[in-house]
């Protein structure tokens, strides 16, 4: 399943999507990372995608991530056209619309795993740690906060690096919990078995992905 990925020029298409259990989907993230973390990325052809994309989309999976810079989606996944739907917002949050757009990846769109990515040295992170409050981003950090209340009941109120990013673990494990707590078309898909959410934090300094149970 693998090898048959990774011999496409152009974009996945229906049959190898609708193929693909959700632990295949898994595998593929994870082989993803491995090639971006190993220089062995494949050779996709733009023409192509490009062709394939007119015939609609089959990704294999929805990245529910940060829109920090250096935490670049595809790169990381060494994804082309057609492989990942990606929904980012700061702090990798589960509002409302971003619970939408999964729900429509998976259910209608077929893709079988949601991974929730957050990332080492998170600015949303280290606001909501703050309690910043400016416009808008009282709202987004205040979805921050239970991960920051047991952080800081865990590990101390320092704002240290190892603290912040221990935060980004567990806002990563409070976000997956709330996918399943407050859509019922994502926890029925997973209690079928028709799609897998997991976790992970992309460490922006090395490049590579921790897997979060
Ligand atoms: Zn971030």
């Amino acid at each position: 399943m693998i090898d048959r990925f990774r011999s496409l020029e152009g974009a996945i298409g229906a049959e190898l999507q609708q193929s693909l259990s959700p632990q295949d989907a898994v595998g593929l993230l994870k082989d993803g990372v491995r090639r971006s973390t190993t220089g062995a990325q494949m050779t996709r052809n733009r023409p192509a995608l490009l062709a394939d994309a007119a015939g609609g989309q089959y990704p294999y999976a929805a990245v529910l991530s940060c829109i920090d810079s250096r935490a670049p989606v595809e790169q990381i996944f060494d994804a082309a056209s057609g492989d990942l739907f990606v929904a980012r917002v700061a702090g990798n949050v589960a509002s409302p619309d971003l619970i939408a757009s999964l729900e429509y990846a998976t259910k209608y769109a077929g893709s079988k795993a949601i991974l929730v990515l957050g990332h080492t040295r998170c600015g949303a992170v280290k606001g909501a740690w703050a309690g910043l409050e400016d416009g808008h981003l009282t709202g987004l950090l205040g979805r921050i906060q239970p991960a920051v209340a047991a952080t800081k009941a865990a590990m101390g109120a320092e704002d240290s690096a190892e603290n912040l990013d221990r935060c980004s673990l567990v806002n990563v494990q409070e976000t997956v919990a709330a996918l399943r707590r407050d859509s019922a078309i994502l926890s029925g898909l997973e209690a079928e078995g028709k799609i897998a959410i997991i976790g992970g934090v992309y460490d922006v300094a090395t490049g590579d992905v921790a897997w979060v149970d």
